[in-house]
């Protein structure tokens, strides 16, 4: 099926998403900081993280699920681990006001960690990460979700998606990104594979019968599944519990029985920690790890993760994006 796109630009990406939540009561703080998550999906090449999320963010704010107005309260436990109760707002707002602190303390004292309450993340994680990265820190962040997987061997879900995020920082160079759902595809990638009419690869999720199937409409009705098995399953098993009780939050299932199953994202928990490599290892490892990229890279067939969105950032021109998105998040902005 081919599917009719526009052309626009990243300015006006960024005044349709800002101005359609303005419209829903979004205060101008959450407005600004949703919309340039939105904008900076699309302009390298996260689609299902882009305008796709605005109709989403948009019956998040209509539901009262989500607070638009929310301004985070941010405790500092001890010098290196802050608590950030998002008050039920969106996370990019969290975010702004929790990372800068982390990676002060964490450039001081070698280690930090951010507990987010309260949040509803609706989005990537490589942003906190590469913000995180472009600091000079590692980063690695995990996010728990609506139960929507089954574990390893099961057809029962228990499991978000549940996306861990990796940074690692390269002095001159776009840091090493490490961004992916723990389930076998995000959701929001087989959601768009059903809008579009395309087959998904098989072993992405399970029918509602319990059935392995390559039709993405039967996978968003039924189950997905872990990536890589056992091993897969046991990743998000750990995002579990790094994204609910290491954080004072909900698991996955718990989220679901709290929210109002209106569409938008559920209210939860998400883990954030930044490590400095030059205080833990007494050392500058930019030329060691220099060396192993670039022995990396030159393996034929392989690329660093991270390296597509770095490559359609440097393309500053407009972006094709779905035309029938366009025409409903207008409807969305002027009907009100
Ligand atoms: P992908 O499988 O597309 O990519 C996962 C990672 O692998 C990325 O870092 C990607 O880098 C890298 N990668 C992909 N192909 C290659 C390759 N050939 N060689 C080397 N590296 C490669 O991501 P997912 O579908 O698993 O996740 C999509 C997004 O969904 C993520 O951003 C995740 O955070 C988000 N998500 C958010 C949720 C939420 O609740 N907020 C829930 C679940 C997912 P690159 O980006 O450069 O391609």
């Amino acid at each position: 099926m081919t599917t009719s796109t526009i052309d626009i630009s990243l300015t006006d990406i960024y005044d349709l998403a800002q101005t359609t939540l303005l419209k829903y009561g979004a205060n101008q703080e959450t407005a600004n900081a949703v919309a340039n998550t939105v904008t900076i999906a699309e302009r390298d090449g996260s689609i299902s993280h882009g305008l796709f999320r605005i109709p989403g963010y948009i019956n998040g704010l209509k539901s009262k699920k989500v607070d638009g107005t929310a301004k985070p309260e941010i405790e500092q436990v001890t010098p290196i681990i802050f608590r950030c109760n998002a008050k039920n707002g969106y996370a990019p707002v969290a975010h702004h006001y929790s990372l800068p602190l982390l990676i002060e303390a964490a450039k001081k004292f070698g280690l930090a960690a951010v507990a987010i309450q309260n949040s509803h993340h609706f989005a990537a994680l490589w942003p906190e990460v590469e913000q995180i990265a472009e600091a000079g820190l590692v980063g690695l962040t995990t996010v728990s979700y609506l139960p929507w997987v089954a574990p390893a061997g099961g057809t029962t879900p228990i499991f978000g998606t549940n996306p861990m995020g990796f940074a690692w920082p390269r002095a001159g160079n776009n840091p090493i990104v490490i961004d992916m759902a723990t389930a076998s595809m995000a959701m929001g990638e087989v959601m768009i594979a059903a809008r579009d009419g395309h087959e998904v690869p098989l072993g992405t999720g399970l029918s509602t019968s319990g059935e392995l199937t390559t039709d993405a409409a039967e996978i968003v009705k039924g189950v997905l599944l872990p990536f890589g098995g056992h091993k897969g399953s046991a990743i998000a098993l750990m995002v579990e519990l790094l994204s609910g009780p290491m954080v004072g939050e909900t698991f996955s299932y718990e989220t679901q029985a709290n929210d109002n199953a209106e569409e938008g994202p559920a209210r939860g928990g998400q883990f954030i920690l930044a490590m400095s490599p030059n205080i833990l290892s007494g050392k500058n490892s930019n030329n060691q790890t220099d060396r192993f990229f670039e022995k990396y890279d030159a393996i034929k067939g392989a690329r660093l993760p991270g390296a597509r969105r770095h490559k359609n950032r440097e393309d500053k021109g407009p972006r094709a994006v779905n035309a029938a998105l366009i025409k409903t998040i207008k409807q969305f902005r002027d009907n009100n």
